[in-house]
């Protein structure tokens, strides 16, 4: 079964209640609202309608704890570490949670990495979407081989005025960058 609601807290005993149910519930969050999320985007007005979109679906575990398979999607705004531009990263995590209550319950899975600790027995969806994202990420997002990226362009006025390892010159360039970007 299916059930949309808002985002919050799903607190000990409904979360039984969808284990037991096999209950899917669906969330959308607007970038903006995921804080450490949006603090990645190049600038403020960038974040503006980026979404993702997050499904669980709660069972019963393999290990006797209850598991949550999130799927999410979307994109999010980052800074091509190349052009160090608006890149709009898609996202695209399929990945099955063993819910645990403390740090101990941790230690007795065969992979205690792929699990969400609960907050004070309660979860937070949105924390978790945000976590996993992430950890998704690479750690040096880049427009692919072949878009548009202002890499080139940049690259070789940095290389012909011997500038490339001066950080502020690269923030100046960044916020060149963001002024020409918010004209369009
Ligand atoms: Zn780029």
């Amino acid at each position: 079964m299916r059930t949309a609601m808002m985002a919050g807290r799903i607190g000990s005993a409904e979360l039984s209640d969808l284990v037991a149910r096999g209950a899917t519930l669906d969330f959308g969050f607007p970038v903006s609202s995921l804080t450490r999320l949006a603090a990645l985007a190049p600038q403020a007005t960038s974040v503006g309608k980026a979404r993702l979109n997050a499904g669980f679906s709660f069972q019963a575990g393999t290990e006797g704890g209850p598991q949550v398979h999130l799927v999410v999607t979307g994109a999010v705004p980052l800074v091509c570490q190349r052009c160090l531009g608006l890149l709009e990263l898609p996202v695209s995590i399929d990945v099955v949670l063993t819910i645990i209550r403390n740090d101990l319950e941790a230690g007795v899975l065969a992979d205690p990495f792929d699990t969400v600790l609960l907050a004070d027995g309660e979860l937070e969806p949105e924390q978790v979407v945000e976590d996993e994202v992430l950890a998704a990420l690479p750690l040096a997002p880049k427009h692919a081989e072949g878009s548009p990226c202002g890499s080139s362009a940049g690259r070789e006025e940095e290389l012909k005025s011997g500038e490339l390892h001066r950080p502020m010159a690269g923030l100046a360039d960044l916020l060149g960058r963001s002024t020409r970007q918010g004209d369009k």
